[in-house]
């Protein structure tokens, strides 16, 4: 039987300083984790019983589905490295070692080259595909800026599998199997997620979709239909051109507008809406300096304006920068007359009639600018991003926003590894062919620190049923009551034979701090044993999530807790 006297879960009564979200914070304070250099923490038991309740569902979702589970090294070679060009292209990311004989090695930042230089060498024919391998283990990514706990660490622990198919219906077949095997287990986590469409990023390949943990801690920003299944990350959203009603064009004038720097300034000034203005702003990039306009209420999706420019780097241009390519000041910029400057325009833009947009002039603007008829763009494409209540691309209803944090993310590589690295097999008819790869990522650990985001109040954490590190814990108020003790320890003995994970707080202490503790740490139910109980054959279970007060006899208390467990 666990006795809390004996655990080891060093409990702080303070909010450790350097600690910025709820996660970390209530991770440390509960003593779950503690830091053994930046982004790299020690599991403690109890964090140690969640993260191995997460890997459980995981692998029962993973065999459900046919995945087979292997471990591969966390030291792997340079050479797999280079030849997909990886070893250069990964950069500082990568935590890179030598060996004593001078032989480069990496930590495994993630294992695509691993498994596909595996696998090369063992499968040959058709008749060996599809084959679904999968580890949990982990990984290392030497983050410039390790923070917030285990939600962005160096060390995390990951679950990640690999697909290998014959053709792309049998990778869609994988990647719908894999979408269905995540939406179970971040379910069955207890977990308020949403599955969005994402941009495939540096890893390659097109398709895939990020699993999101809703919590205003999250980091990404997404959009979602309330009224059909549609969510995206909002750098991928796709967009609808917004069309206003036609006008008749007027000519095209300029006047004075005196220290009007900003959309909200001009609108104001003009008394006309934002959305009659166009908002010109000014990148840096490899190449010289960069004008994206969006209509005066709309943000520029520098993710999309990077796509669409193929650079590789975009940042906002300076005062000089802006003054000496276009002789105009910040806040006056404007598309009409620039030469030799990059102009990209939102498709929205495009359509707008007698709009203001800056003169290139100090304290001056057009008005009655048309698009269509005073400037000609470089490119004209979406670069907006997408807001709250913008027509869902897909049904048309208004879209939401939310905060998420990414916990898992399915990719369909298609055949970017398999031929680079030349993992290839032969077909029916005996032809050499590159075998069709998926690659699909959970972060075992920062589902962890994302439930705490998701399930926390202002005492501490409260964990979904399936993942906490015990279902209840019993506290008898007076330890030294011997009669207390005694029907404590007969109850969690009870309680654990049938499954109930129940955890007794032995301590010599104030059932105040007891109750503050089992708040902090979370665990779904506390069952309190006192004078009350002896009395009259009566126990209190409270609720962590409701704070409801439960009284349960001590006959057939047993499957009342079990049912109470399963109700929440
Ligand atoms: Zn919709």
């Amino acid at each position: 039987m666990m006795r809390v006297s004996r655990l080891y879960a060093p409990t702080l009564r303070e909010t450790p300083a350097e600690a910025e979200i709820p996660s970390h914070q209530l991770m440390l304070r509960a003593g779950m984790i503690r830091k053994a250099a930046g982004g790299i923490y020690s599991y403690l038991p109890l964090a140690l019983r969640i993260l191995k309740k997460i890997e459980a569902i995981v692998r029962e979702e993973m065999n459900e589905i046919d995945a087979q589970e292997l471990l591969m090294p966390i030291i792997q070679p340079a050479e797999i490295w280079q030849e997909t060009g990886r070893w250069d292209v990964y950069g500082d990311e990568m935590f890179r070692l030598c060996d004593r004989h001078k032989r480069n090695f990496c930590l495994g930042p993630t294992h695509e080259e691993m498994i596909t230089t595996l696998v090369r060498g063992d499968v040959r024919s058709y008749r060996q595909l599809p084959l679904t391998l999968y580890q949990i283990q982990n990984k290392y990514r030497d983050e410039i800026r390790p923070r917030f706990g285990l939600m962005r660490g160096r060390e995390f622990i990951m679950k990640d599998a690999y697909s290998f198919d014959r053709d792309e219906a049998g990778l869609t077949a994988n990647y719908n199997k894999m979408y269905t095997a995540y939406t179970n287990v971040f379910t069955r986590c207890g977990l308020n997620f949403r599955p969005v469409e994402a941009d495939s990023g540096a890893i390659g390949g097109s398709g895939s979709h990020e699993f999101m943990v809703i919590a205003e801690s999250g980091e990404a920003s997404i959009v979602y239909c309330p009224a059909c299944d549609y969510g995206a990350n909002v750098e991928k959203a796709e967009l609808h051109t917004i069309v206003p009603q036609q006008e008749e064009m007027l000519p095209l004038d300029i006047i004075d507008t005196p220290k009007m720097k900003t959309i909200e300034a001009i609108s104001a000034y003009l008394n006309i809406a934002p959305q009659k203005t166009i908002k010109a702003m000014a990148y840096q990039n490899e190449n010289g300096l960069v004008i994206a306009l969006v209509r005066g209420d709309h943000e520029v999706n520098e993710i999309k304006l990077i796509n669409a420019l193929g650079c590789i780097d975009l940042t906002l241009a300076n005062e000089e920068a802006i003054a000496e390519a276009m002789q105009s000041a910040a806040g006056f910029i404007g598309p009409i007359g620039l030469q030799e400057v990059m102009i990209v325009a939102d498709s929205t833009v495009m359509e707008m009639y007698n709009a203001v947009c800056g003169a290139n002039l100090p304290d001056k603007h057009y008005i009655h600018v048309n698009p269509s008829r005073d400037f000609k763009p470089n490119k004209v494409i979406d670069i907006r991003l997408i807001q709250e209540n913008d027509p869902c691309p897909h049904c048309g209803h208004p879209v939401k926003m939310a905060r998420g944090i990414e916990v898992g993310q399915v990719f369909k590589l298609h055949t970017k590894y398999s031929q680079a690295l030349q993992a290839t097999y032969l077909d029916e008819k005996g032809k050499e062919t590159p075998m069709v790869m998926g690659c699909y990522g959970i972060g075992v650990s920062r589902t962890m620190a994302a439930a705490i985001e998701q399930h926390n109040d202002e005492h501490g954490i409260i964990w979904p049923v399936p993942i906490a590190p015990y279902h209840t814990v019993i506290i008898p108020i007076n330890s030294k009551d011997e009669a207390q003790m005694q029907l404590a320890e007969t109850v969690c003995k009870a309680l654990n034979q049938e499954n109930v994970e129940a955890i007794l707080d032995d301590r010599n202490e104030r059932a105040g701090v007891k109750f503050k503790d089992a708040d902090l740490i979370g665990y779904p139910l506390k069952i309190v044993i006192g004078p009350k109980t002896l009395q009259e054959q009566v126990f209190e279970v409270k609720v962590r999530r409701t704070g409801e007060v439960i009284f349960l006899s001590l006959e057939n208390y047993v499957s009342e807790i079990q049912n109470l467990l399963k109700s929440l």
